[in-house]
């Protein structure tokens, strides 16, 4: 689950970790009133779940009362494309009013989730600030990264190198530090996967402070971290993905053309690889769980079917605990219900098997059997290509 910037620093604050003052807003008025408790100058952050804001205008930098107000009104209520929103970018309903913090140094630092070591990892870099991306292409031996041992923690000597690597000096070295293990604490501490700040800012006085704060939640943690459940913002995510959890189902939309529905997350796995093997692009991954009943397939159906992208459905079904006849009556039936236009390739195996391919045969819908996981592959790109 992915937080505001807003959010993200209100948590992260309570692990004392060190960021500016400031306030979420939803108005203009709010955001006039905000900067006059700060103070002048102050910042005006546009708050939507995608980074790049800066570049994109929707981080502006305010003197006085006119100018909150223009730069809250310029940014309150419109779209802001940004390079990771994709081209129709996201409409923004929230703004942070920050004060203005006098900018000595922009650094970069990320803690995420080392998937090889299966350990945290921190990365880091004096280079930090709008551009991290092409630091990481041109120049990586500007990246500095440590792992760390989950059962201790980051140690301070961990910390201490990390910090003299970003050439931190003086008072800056200490806070530096203070940080790097506050962070840590509150990845820890909040079951995170990721947190980015970008940049990590050094002032003029060597205080050290999140300027910025992406900070995502493992969603298999959320019945533990009710404070940051209670956060979500579900305008902000997929409308089919919300749809999806509502129902229980793993759904993760992706972007290409063949809707898949399988029961099992290996399975899912296996299908989205082959249909990869096989030439064509899978348009999600959808588990519908080991034990998934008639209602669930047809809601698995209505959101496959409902994202426009979907040109064809592979269906990868193991009839254990749903037995294939109980699937195969809940297929037509969903078919019929939902007005179903679209080819159907459907690989099943397990109890009853045989009823069932005997009653998909005899529905009179376009559905097309598969004997094996490659077949159905093959059937799906082949169905594709000729359409
Ligand atoms: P994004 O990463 O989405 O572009 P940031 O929060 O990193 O947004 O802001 C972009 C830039 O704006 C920062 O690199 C920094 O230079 C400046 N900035 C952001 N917040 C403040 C602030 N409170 N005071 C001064 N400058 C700021
Ligand atoms: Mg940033």
């Amino acid at each position: 689950m992915n937080l505001h910037e807003h959010q993200a620093k209100a948590l992260l604050a309570g692990y004392d970790v060190r960021v500016p003052r400031g306030e979420p807003v939803e108005s203009v008025g709010e955001a006039v009133a905000a900067a006059s408790r700060l103070g002048y100058p102050v910042v005006v952050k546009a708050q939507i779940h995608a980074g790049g804001r800066g570049k994109a205008g929707g981080v502006r930098l305010a003197r006085n009362e006119a100018a909150v107000r223009e730069a809250a009104e310029a940014i309150l209520g419109h779209v802001l494309v940004t390079k990771q929103t994709g081209p129709e970018g996201r409409l923004v309903r929230r703004l942070l009013i920050e004060e203005g913090v006098d900018i000595a140094r922009e650094l970069y630092v990320s803690l995420i989730v080392d998937r090889s070591s299966g350990r945290p990892m921190i990365i880091a870099s004096a280079a930090g600030g709008m551009d991290i991306e092409e630091v990481a292409i041109e120049t990586p031996e500007k990246i500095q990264t440590v792992l760390v041992d989950p059962a201790v923690g980051l140690q301070p000597f961990q910390a201490r190198r990390l910090a003299f690597g970003l050439g931190l000096k003086g008072p800056a070295f200490g806070n530096g530090v203070s940080f790097l293990l506050a962070l840590y604490r509150a990845f820890d501490g909040l079951d995170a996967s990721q947190v980015e700040i970008n940049p990590m800012l050094v002032t003029g006085d060597g205080e050290v402070l999140a300027l910025d704060a992406k900070l995502s939640v493992d969603d298999s943690a959320l019945f533990r971290q009710r404070k940051v459940a209670a956060l979500r913002d579900i305008r902000e995510e997929s409308p089919l993905e919300v749809e999806a959890d509502r129902h229980h189902l793993n759904y993760i939309k992706l972007d290409g053309s063949v809707g898949c529905m399988v029961n099992g997350a290996g399975l899912a796995m296996a299908t989205m690889d082959i249909v990869k093997l096989a030439g064509a692009e899978p348009a999600n991954f959808l588990d519908v769980g080991g034990g998934a009943s008639a209602d669930q397939i047809e809601n698995a159906f209505r959101i496959l079917s409902s994202d426009s992208s979907v040109r064809i459905v592979l269906i990868n079904i193991f009839g254990g605990i749903l037995r294939c006849d109980r699937l195969a009556e809940g297929l037509i039936a969903a078919v019929r219900k939902l007005g179903l236009r679209l080819p159907i390739v459907i690989r099943m195996e397990g109890t009853n098997v045989e009823v069932a391919r005997r009653m998909l045969a005899d529905s009179g819908m376009d559905f097309t059997p598969a004997d094996g996981m490659k077949d159905a592959a093959d059937k799906v790109v082949a169905k594709l290509r000729a359409a």
